[in-house]
C-alpha cells in the first residue's frame, strides 16, 4: 500500500482503538490509512520522524472562544487556538447564537483550517464581548423555538447548547434561563453545557447562596449534559462553601451520566482542583477556555482588565493537560480528555477522537518534556511539575501544520534551575 505520509516511530495513544505503544501511522488522501508497528519507508512519498514524541488522535478543545471580531476582543483567531496550537477541533462555547450562526459558518467555520464546531448560545445575542451586560442574558432574551430550529438546521456545526448558572444571573432571574436552555437541549437532543462560577455581580440588594444555586441547578441536568468549571476560583463550583466538601448532589449527577469539563480559562484553581480530585472526581473533558481577555497577546487595553474572566497566568490546552498530569491523572486518562471523551460528548465518535481507518487524518503530535517546569493559576498558586506537554505539529485532514501559534506558552521559560 502507498501512503502520502507516514508518521514514523512515535508513541501512539488512542483510547478508542486501544493503542498505547510504538506504532507508525499511514495517511492517504487526507484519511487515516494504516496504524501498524512498522510501515516500510518505501511506501510513502513523505516520512515524518516522530520518534520520542506522542502521536494522538487530533486533539479536541471542548471550550474555546473563536468568534473573532463579532464577539469583540473576546474572540480569538480559530486557527491560532486550533491547528497552529496542535489542536485539530475547537468547539466555540456560546459565541454564536441563532441570530449570528450564519456569520459564524461563513466567516469562521468555513475558512478556518481547524475543524470548528460550537455549542450554540441559549441567548439571542450570543457571547458578545464576553457577556459584559447582564441585561442581555435574561429569560426575555431567549427564544427557544428559534434557537432549537437553528441548531437542528446546522447539525454539522452545532453540537450542543451553552448557558450559565451563576449567582449574578440567579439574583436577577433565578434559574429561568437555565430552564429555557434545557428546553432547547431537550428539543434538539443535544447536550447542555453549563458554566459554573460567578460571572456577573449580584443585583444590588440581593444575596444568592452559591450552595443553594448548585443544589437547584444540578437536578435539571441529565446524562450527557456537562458541568463546566468545577475547579473555579469563583463562588459556585463543586466545593460547598458551607462544608468545604464536594456537594453531595454533584455525586448524584455524575452517577446519572452528567459529565465534567475543566473549562480551564482564568477560573482554574489548583486548590479547588486538588480538593475535587482528591474526593475522587476526574474531569471527563478538558476545554482550555481561551479568549481574548485571558491570553497574553491581547492583554492590552482596559477592556480586557475589566472583564470578569481577565487572567494573567499563561495557559493553553497542552498546558492544561500538564496540570492534569501534575494533579495525578495518568497520561492515557489525560489524553482521553482531549480525544475519545470529547468525541463522545459531541456525538462524533465515528469521525474524530480516534485514529480510525478511514477517518479524516486529524492527528496531533506533542512532546512530553521531562524536567522542572512551573505551572501557575490566577489565584496566585505556582507549582513545579516534572512533566510538561507542548504541541509539535498536527495533521488536519492530512495537511501538515506546525505548532507556531503565539498563544502557546513557552515551556522552557519556566524551567526551574
Ligand atoms: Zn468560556
Amino acid at each position: 500500500m502507498m501512503f502520502d505520509t507516514i508518521l514514523r516511530g512515535g508513541h501512539v495513544i488512542d483510547l478508542a482503538a486501544r493503542h498505547n505503544g510504538l506504532l507508525d501511522v499511514g495517511v492517504l488522501n487526507g484519511k487515516i490509512a494504516a496504524v501498524a508497528p512498522s510501515l516500510a519507508a518505501s511506501q510513502a512519498k513523505n516520512i515524518i520522524d516522530v520518534s520520542g514524541k506522542l502521536v494522538l488522535p487530533g486533539m479536541i478543545d471542548t471550550h474555546g472562544h473563536i468568534y473573532e471580531h463579532v464577539t469583540g476582543k473576546f474572540g480569538l483567531n480559530a486557527d491560532m487556538v486550533g491547528v497552529q496550537s496542535g489542536v485539530t477541533t475547537v468547539v466555540d462555547q456560546g459565541g454564536p447564537s441563532c441570530m449570528t450562526l450564519p456569520g459564524f459558518r461563513a466567516f469562521i467555520a468555513t475558512p478556518s483550517k481547524t475543524r470548528v464546531l460550537c455549542f450554540i448560545s441559549a441567548y439571542l445575542v450570543g457571547g458578545l464581548e464576553g457577556h459584559y451586560y447582564p441585561e442581555l442574558y435574561g429569560p426575555g432574551q431567549v427564544n427557544v423555538a428559534h434557537t432549537a430550529r437553528t441548531a437542528k438546521e446546522n447539525p454539522d456545526i452545532v453540537r450542543g447548547i451553552k448557558a450559565h448558572a451563576e449567582i449574578g444571573g440567579a439574583s436577577r432571574w433565578g434559574l429561568d434561563v437555565i430552564k429555557l436552555g434545557k428546553k432547547i437541549a431537550v428539543e434538539t437532543g443535544l447536550p447542555l453545557y453549563i458554566h459554573l462560577g460567578q460571572l456577573w455581580p449580584e443585583k444590588e440588594g440581593t444575596h444568592i447562596d452559591p450552595d443553594e444555586l448548585v443544589r437547584e441547578l444540578v437536578p435539571l441536568m441529565d446524562e450527557g449534559d456537562v458541568l463546566a468549571h468545577p475547579f473555579t476560583r469563583h463562588p459556585g463550583g463543586f466545593i460547598s462553601t458551607e462544608t468545604g466538601n464536594v456537594h453531595p448532589i454533584v455525586w448524584a449527577a455524575l452517577e446519572r451520566g452528567v459529565t465534567v469539563d475543566v473549562g480551564h480559562g482564568s477560573h482554574f484553581s489548583f486548590d479547588m482542583a486538588a480538593q475535587v480530585m482528591k474526593a475522587g472526581i476526574k474531569p471527563y473533558t478538558l476545554g482550555a477556555d481561551m479568549h481574548g481577555y485571558n491570553v497574553k497577546i491581547s492583554h492590552a487595553g482596559k477592556d480586557a482588565a475589566a472583564n470578569p474572566f481577565f487572567g494573567v497566568a499563561p495557559f493553553n490546552l497542552t498546558n492544561a493537560m500538564s496540570k492534569l498530569l501534575y494533579l495525578g491523572m495518568s497520561l492515557p486518562e489525560v489524553v482521553a480528555t482531549v480525544t475519545s471523551n470529547p468525541a463522545k460528548m459531541l456525538g462524533m465518535t465515528d469521525q474524530i477522537g480516534s485514529l480510525g481507518i478511514g477517518f479524516d487524518a486529524d492527528i496531533s503530535v506533542v512532546e512530553l518534556h521531562q524536567g522542572a517546569f512551573e505551572l501557575a493559576d490566577n489565584s496566585g498558586v505556582k507549582v513545579t511539575t516534572n512533566r510538561m506537554i507542548t504541541p509539535s505539529f498536527c495533521l488536519r485532514a492530512g495537511e501538515y501544520i506546525a505548532a507556531t501559534s503565539p498563544l502557546i506558552p513557552p515551556a522552557m521559560e519556566s524551567l526551574a534551575a
